[in-house]
């Protein structure tokens, strides 16, 4: 029978794979998609209740107020400032407005799950660059595979699993290296975890460099990940090429409200960061204490590579109370949590052979 094509490159798409779920009735930390574990502040919520008396309107299309909000928490001109529906819409907006048919895009992998995903629905060919074996991106080798085709680079930094940030000396060379009408993009979901003090400083960067995008979001250090808030902050002609690819309306007035209310609330925010951060560092020192190698981790969880045990490790691991994010033939990421996840993480770790 005749049937409708799909596009090769769709039809091709590796499944965006998302952190699994407590089975109904099962009591088990989810530490298997990067999740803020602390609930929404209380002026969070009252902001939230605010916003549903008005969702027989459409939202603010330019989320004026908090695009401001943004514009002087971190000091940069609103017109470089694209919101969108998570950063993961707002990359694929950056890319749709760049990238052209056959165009490549380089990118770390082992790296974030949507990039591939984004990369080929936006017409593009992927890149992908390995990093290295302690979890860090090559960006040497990801200079080297910038071709004449190339158009745009993803630098993942903490890098989603593998944990390190990439330092600023790493940056600053890697920028020299790649033509300035290459689009570098810093995809800097967990910045806010970041406590090494070697890390770049990509909003430094940014101002000193027009073919970077830097992109952030209020899913992971904010919490606000079931509302899907996320911007790109980038020269004012490319935010403008990015705005003209986003979806009209795609940040909802609920999640508009919502992150200025965190914005507002961003001290007692920061002190949960400061906490999960703690936790961190406690869980690495424990699997460490363990005997396991863990990379070093900026971000909101840490990576056990584990290679052909990555699977019946988290099989295992959901049964003991924690349920972790398999990557099949590679590594586990578990996501920091609450403390008594932690513990019920390093107890089953510890039983694991490794
Ligand atoms: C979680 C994450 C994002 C943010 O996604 P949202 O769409 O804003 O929820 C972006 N990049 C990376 C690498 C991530 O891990």
């Amino acid at each position: 029978m005749t049937q409708v094509p799909l596009r090769p490159a769709v039809a091709a798409l590796p499944a965006y794979v998302p952190g699994g779920r407590s089975p109904v009735g099962a009591a088990a930390f989810k530490l298997s998609s990067n999740e803020n574990p602390f609930p929404p502040l209380p002026s969070v919520v009252a902001a939230i209740i605010d916003g549903a008396m008005d969702v027989n309107r459409y939202p603010d299309m330019y989320a004026t107020e908090l695009t401001e909000a943004i514009a002087s928490r971190w000091g940069v001109p609103a017109a470089s400032l694209v919101v969108g529906n998570g950063s993961i819409a707002v990359l694929g907006h950056v890319l749709a407005a760049v990238v052209d048919a056959g165009d490549e895009v380089v990118y770390p992998w082992r790296s974030f799950d949507a990039y591939p995903i984004a990369v080929a629905v936006a017409g593009g060919i992927g890149v992908p660059v390995p990093v290295t074996d302690d979890g860090r991106l090559d960006l040497v080798a990801m200079a080297a595979a910038v071709t004449p085709r190339t158009r745009v680079v993803l630098v993942c930094t903490p890098n989603n699993p593998t944990g390190p940030a990439v330092h600023a000396d790493e940056l600053s060379d890697f920028l020299a290296a790649v033509p300035r009408d290459v689009l570098v993009v810093l995809d800097e979901a967990y910045v806010e975890f970041v406590r090494d003090p070697l890390a770049a400083d990509a909003l430094a960067v940014f101002a000193g460099q027009p073919n970077v995008v830097v992109l952030r979001t209020f899913s992971k250090a904010y919490g606000l990940a079931g509302l899907r808030v996320g911007f790109a902050i980038a020269r004012p002609r490319l935010a403008s090429g990015i705005r003209a690819t986003s979806t009209p309306f795609g940040v909802s007035h609920v999640a508009q409200l919502a992150a200025i209310a965190s914005l507002r609330a961003a001290d007692e925010l920061l002190a949960r960061v400061d906490a999960i951060v703690a936790e961190r560092g406690r869980m690495l020192a424990g699997l460490r204490g363990q005997g396991w190698s863990v990379p070093d981790s900026q971000a909101n969880f840490v990576w056990l590579p584990l290679g052909d045990r990555a699977v019946s490790f988290a099989t295992a691991a959901t049964e003991a109370g924690v349920i972790v994010r398999p990557f099949a033939g590679d590594g586990v990421r578990v996501s920091v949590g609450e403390t008594e996840a932690t513990d019920v993480l390093l107890e089953f770790a510890a039983t694991f052979r490794h």
